[in-house]
């Protein structure tokens, strides 16, 4: 779904798939429900942080289709533990909670994988964020969607993060070779090396795809960080505060507030007179989180 919200920005509303709330981290893990049922796999082992929407997507689904499911929190945990938003859905969904520390995520993870096999599951082990090639490719497909409707925006902005969104539509855009540019926010990462993950992914789906790679411009601004990832200053935090009443969804200071303000200030700053879209990738859940 397309909201215009003025003259020259629309938004993509991911927040409304598959249902209310959803966003790009629920869309990534309905790219692994063929796979899912195909392999017939009955538990789920991922990992996230405090409030993330990709264990959160991985707990609904998991509650939803009856399997097994264990995720491998890092973060504060009393945060993990009184907090609102995707932690409170976390801790409702009957997933297992393990809480440990970010050096030791990949240990607990294969420890969980190991005790659903020993109870003879068939367990799916899922990277953080929802990192995989299924989950990138339903970026190329939302972006032809776009196109088949008639719709090319001149530039596409949203928030960064592990890059897998963003790379999917640059790779749709390869695939249709239109010139659509895509100008990721950074939520967490420096520029340099956000844009060599977004760019090293981007040669994997075309790959995966048999896409014609092409001159395209891999843009992750790192400017509006403010601080890091979950840092944010006042003008972010003033348009998450006004969001709902000004545009109808929420903007959150993590994500898409601080990408909705990159895209605001970069439209000023360079001039840009085109038509932009912003792919809102959801985080209903981190606004409502504290
Ligand atoms: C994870 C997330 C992003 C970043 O998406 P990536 O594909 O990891 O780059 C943006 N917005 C929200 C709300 C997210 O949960």
């Amino acid at each position: 779904m397309i909201q215009r919200i003025n003259d020259q920005i629309s938004v993509f509303r991911d927040d409304v798939y598959p249902s209310l709330g959803g966003g790009n981290k629920a869309r990534k893990m309905m790219a692994l429900d063929a796979k899912i049922k195909e392999l017939g796999h009955n538990a789920l082992v991922t990992t996230g942080g405090v409030q993330s929407n990709h264990c959160r997507a991985v707990a609904l689904y998991s509650k939803k289709n009856k399997l097994e499911c264990t995720l491998v929190l890092h973060g504060d945990k009393n945060r993990i533990l009184s907090e609102s938003g995707n932690a409170k859905i976390m801790r409702e969904s009957g997933a297992t909670l393990v809480f440990c520390d970010s050096s030791e995520i990949s240990d607990h993870m294969d420890a969980a994988m190991q005790q659903y096999i020993k109870k003879g599951l068939n367990p799916l082990y899922i990277y953080g964020g929802g990192h995989t090639l299924e989950a990138g490719h339903c970026y190329i497909t939302e972006l032809e969607k776009l196109l088949e409707n008639n719709y090319k925006p001149d530039y596409i902005f949203l928030a960064s993060g592990s890059g897998t969104t963003q790379s999917g539509l640059l790779a749709g855009v390869s695939k249709k070779n239109v010139d659509i540019k895509i100008v990721g926010i950074s939520v967490g990462r420096a520029s340099e090396r956000a844009q060599n993950i977004v760019g090293k992914f981007y040669n994997e789906l075309c790959d995966e795809y048999y896409i014609e790679k092409n001159e395209i411009s891999i843009v992750v601004d790192d400017s509006f960080l403010s601080g890091g990832y979950e840092k944010y200053n006042a003008d972010i935090k003033e348009i998450a505060d006004d969001s709902l009443m000004n545009y109808g969804f929420a903007l959150d200071t993590t994500y898409t507030a601080k990408a909705f303000y990159g895209m605001l200030k970069t439209i000023e700053q360079k001039k840009i007179t085109g038509q932009v879209l912003f792919w809102y990738t959801g985080g209903i859940y981190n606004y409502l989180a504290k």
